[in-house]
């Protein structure tokens, strides 16, 4: 029932602020936020939009928009911000980060949202789909024996994928058990 509510949740406009009603919050999201490290200044936030102005994924998806990911969060939207995709598609570029007059730091702030939500079992598909490559390749993407001809014709060395190391630092880390919710 509490992930129909949340598929239901990330469905909506996320520009759509009047969806939002009282019992939905969370008075104490915001402290959750400002003990996780990167969250410390989170609460200087004026709401300016310089983030937002600089970001290059808003420029891409007019969705994204940083400035209404930390307001949702300052309000106690817990559930919609950490059940989001937007946490997720922050490019750590760092413009927000430069140009914030509050030293809000941004991009930390995105590592903060998102080590929260894999805490509470919100994790982006997409980090499940790297996780399976890593296992299975040691890499985000398979070396082809073209590529690596390629390299050689430029003086290159050939690169030797080597999935058991990553496969033991996964294991070690508990990367698996994290992802598929059991710890
Ligand atoms: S630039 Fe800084 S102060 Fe302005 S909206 Fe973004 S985080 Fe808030
Ligand atoms: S660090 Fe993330 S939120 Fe900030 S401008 Fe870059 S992509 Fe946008």
């Amino acid at each position: 029932m509490a992930q129909e509510k949340n598929d239901k949740k990330t469905e909506q406009n996320p520009d759509d602020m009047s969806i939002i009603t009282e019992d939905e919050l969370d008075s104490q999201f915001k402290y959750e936020i400002l003990k996780e490290p990167g969250g410390e200044n989170f609460l200087r936030c004026m709401q300016c939009g310089t983030c937002t102005a600089s970001c290059p994924v808003k420029a891409i998806d007019p969705d994204y928009n940083c400035r209404r990911i930390i307001r949702r969060a300052l309000i106690g939207d817990k559930e919609h911000v950490l059940n989001s995709k937007f946490i997720w598609m922050c490019s750590t570029c760092y413009s927000c980060y430069e140009r914030c007059p509050q030293d809000v730091k941004i991009t930390e702030l995105m590592f903060a949202l998102k080590n929260i939500a894999v805490k509470h079992g919100f994790i982006h598909p997409s980090i499940k789909a790297q996780v399976t490559l890593l296992e299975k390749f040691g890499a985000l993407s398979e070396i082809s024996e073209f590529e690596n001809r390629m390299r050689e014709k430029y003086g290159l060395p050939k690169i030797k994928q080597s999935p058991d190391r990553v496969k033991k630092v996964l294991e070690k880390e508990n990367i698996k058990e994290i992802i598929e919710g059991d710890s």
